[in-house]
């Protein structure tokens, strides 16, 4: 802390801080709550897929509706519960009512739940999954729990130990964010995931960027050799969607086809997006 600065600069840094941590305490007071007063909410983002041309997964959101803030984005809460261990609960919470509320829509529809690496390295992970399948009554293979690649910056033997035994339960695993984290291969010979889901950032850059189409095709085309479906997350053209189609890529996500929405509005969705199908 430079004391050259002299005591009012000094004093007002502090205070800033003060306010700073406070204002984190207040949001982790409040987050502390959230999930007893019903606070939080899943919303879900369809995924389309293109070889079926119709919906065949929805992505679970989380969405804070806090009574002052208004609605929070998870961007900003859910390092929050990450750093203090409230996201055990809040992830725990988000795998039973995304299990219970899939178990109303088709057969054929899977659902797909975010998993911290917070939650992951937890002992309790595996018998959460297992608990909200027992629950609900789901098919394993209709619930698909997504990852990061941080998971594997250290601690490899670890977590490929955790995802087996995930696996052995019948669930599916999904590489979340693809191609943004630790830029290794060799896990994906390791591990036999179900899904790569290509980060929004090639996406957005497939107009304006040769190389982003080439980047994509060789993701598609690695994961079509190791048998891995891929997702695009992010679409919002369908200029994007044509290059997407053309590269092979096996569904799609993003603003394109929905916005996510309230579990209550899936139904309606469904309806909307089998009527107006694609032309194939
Ligand atoms: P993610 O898992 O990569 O989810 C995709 C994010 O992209 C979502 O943001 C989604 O609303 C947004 N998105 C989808 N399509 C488009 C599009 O066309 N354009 C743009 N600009 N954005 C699009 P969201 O809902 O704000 O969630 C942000 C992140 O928060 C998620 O990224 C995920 O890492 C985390 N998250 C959300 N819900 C949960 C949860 O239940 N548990 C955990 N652990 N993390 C969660
Ligand atoms: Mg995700
Ligand atoms: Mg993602
Ligand atoms: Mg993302």
């Amino acid at each position: 802390r430079a004391k050259h600065d002299g005591k009012g600069s000094h004093r007002f840094f502090e205070n800033a801080m003060d306010a700073e941590a406070q204002a984190r305490r207040a949001m982790e007071v409040d987050l502390h709550d959230a999930l007893r007063k019903g606070e939080l909410e899943l919303h879900f983002q369809p995924l389309f897929g293109l070889s079926q041309n119709r919906v065949t997964a929805f992505e679970a959101l989380m969405r804070w509706n806090h009574p002052v803030r208004g609605m929070v984005s998870p961007i900003d809460f859910i390092p929050l519960a990450e750093e203090t261990g409230l996201i055990i609960p809040i992830g725990e919470w988000a795998l039973h009512e995304a299990c219970r509320i899939a178990t109303s829509w088709g057969d054929d529809i899977r659902v797909a739940v975010n998993v911290s690496p917070v939650q992951f390295r937890s002992s309790t992970l595996n018998s959460i999954v297992f608990q909200a399948l027992a629950r609900s009554g789901l098919e394993p293979q209709r619930l698909e729990l997504e990852i990061t690649e941080s998971l594997f910056i250290d601690n490899v033997e670890a977590t490929l130990a955790s995802l087996h035994s995930l696996k052995v339960l019948g669930v599916r695993v999904a590489l979340d964010d693809f191609g943004t984290g630790y830029s290794s291969l060799s896990y994906l010979r390791s591990f036999p995931f179900d899904k790569l889901k290509i980060d929004r950032s090639f996406i957005v850059d497939l107009l304006a960027n040769e190389g982003a189409t080439a980047i994509i095709r060789a993701i598609t085309t690695l994961a079509d050799a190791l048998g891995i479906e891929t997702t695009a997350e992010g679409v919002e053209s369908s200029e994007q969607l044509d290059i997407l189609r053309s590269e092979g890529c096996n569904q799609i996500q993003g603003y394109l086809f929905s916005r996510p929405i309230p579990a209550g509005e899936v139904p309606a969705l469904l309806m909307k997006l089998s009527g107006d199908r694609m032309a194939a």
